[in-house]
């Protein structure tokens, strides 16, 4: 069965876009550091819709799993390998189809990378402003996870940035939805079922995505805090003064000496504020005009002083790029770190102190070292859970994370469940909503063929 499945492949996609034996490892996972993942029947590299369409009848005749694959950056092995399955990697679907200055549109195959796309913008003077710190990751694995990143305070996320898709389904038929239009009320948003469903309902195989201008002016700002209490209760009035911060992040002292260390960065923060800071604030403000940002920093300035900044900082642009590059990679300083998991909870902002105190009483009480950064302008805090013992790792993962969906938020903000996440998720998501998304996997995916074992819990 194995043979024949490789040579029906092989006819649909070319030898050349077939992968049987020499298979890496890399192919097979993401960078998720305790999702399970198999060795594949094949990896195969679709190059057209119509590929995807016998791929799916296939499957089905085979009963083949069929994994779709974007760069393989996730973190919470979404996109892992099952047993008796087909990796299907949109590597070289990476076409971009149109971009439509007047409609601030462009139209792109799902293998497009956000590195890819901005490129090709800048020729434009636009760009795509969701910013997830992977840049080679693919828009259409965007998509698929609702890839948020330090942006979204001011753009919102990857579903706020995808107009209309077009999907192959597990009966082989093609869905398309919206299009290069801002509203519509027109039934049920099949779009946005697609945003977030990690490869679980079908391929994303097109996808019509909104552009914004590039503003030519970039400043950085940032301000040590001796209490993350008073970090936390300053984000509200910065943002009440309508400045529109692009990026407001921060970075405990673990996190932000890590980074900054391994990145070779001297902030030049004096050895005494060091000292002291629990806490970082890194606020970036983009525009068109300078006058009009200094004004913006003065306004946000004199706001952190009464909150109880140590000091206040205006890096200069290169520093602040660097801290910015820095910050996107504290990932791959955990992970060099030996972090033994990673973390991504969203709370409502304002609770933010609250949810740190109660992971630094879980820290304490297991004795555990868990450090972090995150978004703090719209609540998703990212940990490194540094605990060696994995039932003692297994209990801290689901204590923090219940502190966080108790105060009101989600298990992940921007990651997704994947596998990693699933057991966590089926015990603290509403049952209703699991229950009516099983019924929606069970509409669209009959066979489950598209990432079974991923996302949607097994009914207990
Ligand atoms: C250093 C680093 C920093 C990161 N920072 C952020 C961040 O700030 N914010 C954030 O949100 N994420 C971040 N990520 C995570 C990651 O980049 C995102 O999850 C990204 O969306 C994954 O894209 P990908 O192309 O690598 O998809 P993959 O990891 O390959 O796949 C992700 C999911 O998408 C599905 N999929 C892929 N393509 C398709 C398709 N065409 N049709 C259907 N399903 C598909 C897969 O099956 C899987 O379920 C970071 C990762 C790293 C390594």
């Amino acid at each position: 069965m194995k043979n024949d499945i490789v040579n029906d492949l092989i006819s649909v996609f070319g030898s050349s876009n077939v992968l049987t034996k020499d298979i890496t490892d890399e192919l097979t996972h993401d960078e998720s550091l305790t999702a399970k993942h198999f060795k594949p029947i094949a990896v195969v590299f679709p190059t057209e819709e119509s590929q995807l369409i016998q791929l799916v009848k296939l499957a089905k005749k085979e009963s083949v799993a069929l994994v779709p694959r974007g760069s393989g950056s996730g973190m919470s092995g979404a996109c892992n390998a099952v047993e008796n399955s087909v990796v299907v990697s949109f590597a070289k679907m990476n076409k971009i189809l149109e971009i439509d200055c007047d409609n601030h549109i462009a139209v792109i195959e799902p293998g497009v990378t956000l590195m890819q796309i901005n490129d090709e913008l800048a020729k434009y003077s636009l760009i795509y402003p969701v910013q997830p710190g992977e840049s080679s990751a693919t828009i259409g694995g965007n998509a698929a996870t609702n890839a948020g990143g330090m942006k979204a305070i001011r753009y919102g996320v990857t579903r706020n940035h995808i107009l209309g898709l077009h999907a192959i389904l597990e009966n082989g038929e093609k869905l398309i939805t919206g299009g290069k239009f801002l509203k519509s009320s027109t039934g049920y948003d099949l779009t946005q079922l697609f945003i977030g469903s990690e490869g679980t309902l079908g391929f994303i195989s097109q996808l019509t995505i909104k552009l914004s201008p590039k503003y030519s002016d970039t400043v950085t700002m940032l301000a040590p805090f001796d209490s993350l209490n008073e970090l936390t209760a300053a984000i509200p009035k910065i943002i009440n003064t309508g400045t529109l911060p692009s990026i407001l992040e921060y970075l405990d002292f673990l996190a932000i000496d890590a980074t900054t260390k391994s990145a070779g960065i001297d902030l030049g923060i004096p050895e005494e504020v060091k000292q002291i800071a629990q806490a970082y604030l890194l606020i970036v403000l983009e525009g068109n005009s300078s006058n009009r940002l200094e004004e913006d920093m003065a306004n946000i300035g004199t706001i952190l002083e009464s909150s109880g900044a140590i000091d206040i900082y205006s890096l200069p642009p290169q520093s602040g790029m660097a801290l910015v590059d820095a910050r996107e990679k504290a990932f791959w300083v955990a992970k060099a770190m030996n972090a033994n998991d990673i973390i991504d909870v969203v709370v409502p902002r304002s609770t933010i102190a609250t949810y740190l105190n109660k992971v630094s009483e879980i820290a304490l009480q297991s004795g555990s070292l868990i450090a972090g950064c995150g978004h703090v302008g719209d609540g998703n805090v990212h940990l490194s859970v540094f605990q060696n013992d994995q039932e003692k790792l297994h209990e801290v993962m689901f204590q923090i994370l219940k502190v966080g969906t108790d105060l009101g938020g989600a298990v992940s903000g921007e990651h997704g469940i994947g596998t990693e996440k699933l057991g966590y998720y089926s015990k603290l998501e509403n049952s209703v909503k699991l229950r009516i998304q099983r019924q929606i996997k069970q509409i669209l995916d009959p066979s489950n063929i598209f990432n079974p074992d991923h996302l949607i819990p097994p009914k207990i």
